[in-house]
């Protein structure tokens, strides 16, 4: 029978696992310094009752954006004054009426029992500022909020009611494409200032890993070499500190389960193969439906053997675009769906390259005509499992 005891005096590779979490912020962030100075001069205005100019970050996922802001913000609040620096994630308060109520809630304490209009909140905004407080308004992955345009207009003009306090934004997102289908105005408005976020180095991951290593892993569980390779496969996929933590933490894992109890290569690669699938796997939950089932019928084709694999000139694990199709509109009909034209098919095509999760390339000439061959990016077998589980399938 199974004893508390026996599973709590079980050596363990971890000394504390949730430190390699990528929700732990450690107290201090190498190679962010310049950064967070840098954000904290553009706020500091604030503390002396000036209205700080609104500042924009742009860096790619994992690149320390979140947590530097939040470290700022940290110090910030526990400066004395009335001025206030507010954090919102955009991804979950994604309009301005829940952004507005977000903001106001420490003022508005009824605003938990009852709705109350935009109207209403902004007056109290504006009663707010006549005080003479700055509020510095963080909206993380701000692409994600739906009116932004309006967002924008009404918190800049808060700033025209009064000449006492004032509004700030800290905008801060991930996608580059961004700036440009912005309103030029909201554009003007949000980008006074800006701050990059390189992507980390090989060496960076490196330094990030062994500190959350040293605190995290019992001692000498994890080889250097390991760490190396985990902070080279992270800088050529991405450079996203929150992969290199996935990596080791699932190497760990690795290493534990098998009861060899040390992290080597070889548990960094087994790892790179599963943080790739919850990667895949992320994705294709966001995925419509036809998407899915197209991406069904190429793994479950890639499982059975194309038709024509036989022929010379194709490569192993290579489809032909138009038994994929065939098979498409049959799993289709299977759920009961209208399977959708070639023309729109050809752009699920595209959209699953562009994902990462296919690979196509033209055939050459002679192979029945010239057509386009489709190769599967991932193990079929783990696909089709996920994707059978997601649409249903028997
Ligand atoms: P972003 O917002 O740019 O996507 P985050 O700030 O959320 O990235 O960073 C993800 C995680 O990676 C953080 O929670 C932290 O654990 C880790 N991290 C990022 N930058 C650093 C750093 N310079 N030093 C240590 N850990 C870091
Ligand atoms: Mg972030």
């Amino acid at each position: 029978m199974a004893s508390f005891q026996d599973i709590l005096s079980k050596k363990s590779i971890f000394k504390d696992v949730s430190i390699l979490s990528p929700h732990y912020v450690p107290s201090h962030l190498p190679f962010r310094e310049v950064q967070i100075k840098e954000i904290m001069e553009t706020v500091s205005p604030a503390l002396k009752s000036q209205k700080p100019k609104n500042l924009f970050i742009y860096g790619k996922t994992g690149t320390g954006k979140t947590c530097s802001v939040k470290h700022v913000m940290d110090q910030f609040n526990a400066e004395d004054g009335s001025s206030v620096m507010t954090y919102i994630n955009c991804r979950i308060y994604n309009s301005r009426y829940r952004i507005f109520q977000k903001i106001m809630k420490q003022f508005v304490p009824e605003l938990d029992k009852s709705g109350f209009g935009l109207p209403y909140l902004y007056e109290k905004l504006i009663e707010e500022i006549k005080k003479g407080k700055q509020f510095v308004i963080v909206l993380d992955e701000i692409d994600m909020v739906k009116d932004l345009d309006e967002l924008v207009y009404t918190l800049t003009r808060v700033n025209d009611e009064s000449k006492a306090g004032g509004v700030s934004i800290i905008g801060i997102s991930n996608k580059l494409s961004f700036k440009n289908e912005l309103d030029p105005r909201s554009r003007s408005s949000l980008y006074e200032s800006e701050i990059i976020f390189p992507s980390y180095t090989s060496t960076q991951l490196q330094h990030i890993l062994d500190q959350r290593i040293g605190i995290g892993f019992e001692k000498d569980t994890v080889e250097p070499s390991a760490v190396n390779l985990a902070a080279a496969i992270t800088a050529q996929e991405c450079g996203d500190a929150r992969y290199a933590l996935k990596l080791i933490l699932s190497a760990g894992e690795i290493a534990q389960h098998s009861g060899k109890m040390r992290v080597t290569d070889e548990e960094v690669e087994l790892a790179r193969k599963r943080v790739e699938l919850d990667l895949a796997a992320e994705a294709i939950a966001l995925l419509p439906d036809n998407l899915k089932i197209a991406l069904y019928a190429i793994a479950s084709l890639t499982q059975n053997g194309s038709k024509y694999s036989r022929l010379d000139g194709v490569e192993e694990g290579f489809l032909f675009s138009g038994e994929v199709y065939e098979e498409y509109a049959r799993v289709s009909l299977v759920l009961h769906k209208k399977p959708r034209s070639v023309r729109w098919y050809r752009e699920y095509l595209n959209d699953l390259e562009m994902l990462g999760l296919i690979t196509s390339t033209m055939s050459g000439r002679g192979i029945r005509g010239q057509t386009t061959l489709i190769k599967l990016g991932y193990p079929a077998a783990d696909i089709s499992g996920l994707l059978k589980r997601t649409l249903n399938i028997e």
